[in-house]
């Protein structure tokens, strides 16, 4: 059996990012098993390919959630990247850290070391930023490109002047001071190709040679010797496929994200007694928090009929669509360069007394039932907004003792009373950004939510009707002190109560902060490559 260092399970955001560190040290040996394929496909470095990747099975986890109490008796769909990169090369290239308090609040519940002065230099030794930006919160020397949209549209332009007009500013770096305000995107985008974690991460690493990348390999089960975790089982191949196994002489890191990574604690016998024991798995460690917590940000996406201007929507129709496949071929600009959103805007409900609370994006475009993945015929416009901290949670549980069946997931979005107050308050400032007087030379009618709508009953019930994920599950193996009941991984992020054996990926997030997840899972991922090599942390911020 071969022996490596760490084995790390998931060659995602998080693992790309741990393998690129552990492996500066030329005598560690690392092992990274990932379930997918290689990031080969085009689609997956095409930025547009985003629509494509949004339900291609052979790189996508393409998950089901279970119905929820307010999701309209709908199951949503819950894309994951399955490939090198993991769902950084199947995102919509986002890139956005989030708050201050975000952190502050890890912090504060008990994670030493968290908080937003903490984590901010690890932000940005990951990023090289091109563009606008105050050096005292933005990185110029990491791997992460990022850059800003730099697609001039009037849809977009009308959009932000509309913000402005209702008194919400205009940031230029949301990265920056503070995120409240109205700009275009920021994106992991570099010639108009997409930045995954694998392109600036994992591909760098695989040229020092002390790194194996195992693709198409399923880890099944993580294996101990009493509470130590020592290697992992997988199979290669698919369920019928032949089984391997693999020796961590340091550590076993489980990176496969806020679904499979409880799942796969679970499968191993790590989580609640009651639902091992319920599908005849031995109880390893009892940890009941293993699996529980989810947080997600749920949006309806607000669409008004556009005229007097051409949008996406028509753009990427037939000849014009092979104009703009040979226009990114040959300049890497144009549509097929974009991000499925282009102009970011963070905003107060009213509902809390907390700094904004509501992301909300726009697109001159619109998706057949408001869900990202086919583009309606009609000309449209969409307003996307979301509680930004919601504090409804649900679980992520095994379905069955089989790896390959998906596990259980139910978010509970909206269960909480204030998400559905915050929510609704999203959906009436969509509706003013819609009519903004800015806006109105294209402005047609409103599609979704619809002018019927008028009380916050009915734009609750439109809510429920069609509200997605926004794709940023977290959450379901906190971070937390040992003798907090929902916690799973210390601040170290190791499993509590076993040894050799650490978390790191989106699911550690103690609480879901006001951002997309992709740059603080990187940053999850950076920083603990300190904490595992026992290397001083990066000197916390100070003056800000
Ligand atoms: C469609 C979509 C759009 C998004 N848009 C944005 C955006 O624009 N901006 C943003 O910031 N965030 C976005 N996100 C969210 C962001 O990409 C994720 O939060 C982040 O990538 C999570 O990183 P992770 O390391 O926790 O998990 P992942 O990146 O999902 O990595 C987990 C990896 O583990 C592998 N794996 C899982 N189980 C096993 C197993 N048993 N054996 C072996 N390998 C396994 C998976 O195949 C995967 O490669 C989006 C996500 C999706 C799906």
């Amino acid at each position: 059996m071969d022996t490596f260092d760490y084995v790390i399970i998931g060659a995602g955001s998080a693992g790309c990012v741990l393998t690129n560190r552990l492996s500066e040290d030329a005598s560690t040996r690392i092992c990274v098993l990932e379930a997918g394929p290689r990031d080969w496909h085009p689609y997956i470095h095409l930025p547009a390919g985003f629509i494509k990747t949004f339900h291609m099975r052979s790189v996508n986890w393409a998950y089901q959630q279970e119905v929820g109490p307010w999701t309209g008796g709908r199951s949503i769909y819950a894309p994951r990247g399955k490939t090198l990169g993991g769902s950084s090369s199947i995102n919509g290239h986002i890139y956005n850290r989030g708050q201050r308090q975000d952190f502050d609040t890890w912090a504060q519940l008990g994670n030493r070391g968290w908080g937003y002065c903490d984590v901010l230099p690890y932000f940005k030794r990951l990023e090289r930023r091109i563009g606008e930006g105050d050096d005292t919160y933005r990185g110029r020397e990491g791997n992460l490109t990022v850059t800003t949209m730099d697609w001039k549209d009037p849809l977009c332009e009308a959009f932000m002047a509309g913000a402005m007009s209702l008194g919400i500013p205009r940031n230029t770096d949301y990265n920056g001071a503070i995120q409240e305000g109205v700009s275009y995107a920021q994106r992991t985008i570099k010639n108009g190709l997409r930045v995954s974690a694998a392109t600036a991460f994992l591909h760098p690493a695989r040229q020092r040679g002390n790194v194996d990348v195992r693709t198409h390999a399923h880890a099944t089960e993580i294996m101990f010797e009493g509470k130590r975790a020592v290697g992992v089982r997988y199979r290669r191949g698919g369920k019928n496929g032949t089984l391997h196994e693999v020796r961590a002489a340091k550590e076993v890191i489980l990176s496969g994200g806020t679904y499979n990574s409880p799942q796969l604690l679970q499968l191993s016998g790590v989580g609640a007694p009651e639902l091992l024991q319920s599908h005849g798995i031995a109880v390893r460690h009892a940890l009941a928090g293993v699996g529980e917590g989810l947080q997600d940000h749920y949006a309806p996406r607000s669409v008004a009929r556009v005229k007097n201007i051409k949008t996406i929507n028509e753009r990427r129709q037939g000849i014009r669509l092979i104009g703009e496949a040979l226009k990114w071929a040959t300049t890497r600009r144009g549509l097929l360069s974009l991000s499925p959103t282009m102009v970011y805007c963070f905003w107060h409900s009213g509902e809390t007394t907390e700094s904004s609370d509501l992301q909300l994006t726009f697109t001159p475009a619109s998706y057949k039932e408001g869900v990202q993945g086919a583009l309606e015929d009609l000309p449209g416009m969409t307003v996307t907004s979301w509680q930004q901290r919601p504090e409804s949670r649900g679980y992520v549980r095994i379905r069955s003792s089989d790896p390959f069946t998906q596990p259980i997931i139910q978010t509970n979005y909206l269960t909480a009373e204030l998400d559905r107050r915050v929510i609704v308050a999203g959906m009436k400032l969509a509706r003013r950004l819609l009519k903004s007087e800015p806006l109105s030379p294209y402005y047609d009618h409103e599609d979704f939510p619809g002018p019927d709508v008028r009380t916050d009953e009915e734009f609750l019930a439109a809510a429920t009707k069609r509200g997605t994920t926004t794709f940023h599950p977290g959450c379901t193996c906190r971070m937390g002190p040992a003798d907090a009941p929902w916690a799973v991984v210390d601040d170290q992020l190791r499993v509590h109560g076993l040894e050799g054996l650490r978390v790191i990926d989106a699911s550690i997030m103690p609480r879901m902060i006001s951002a997309n997840l992709n740059a603080s899972t990187m940053m999850i991922a950076d920083k603990a490559s300190d904490l595992i090599r026992g290397k001083r942390a990066l000197e916390a911020a100070a003056g800000i």
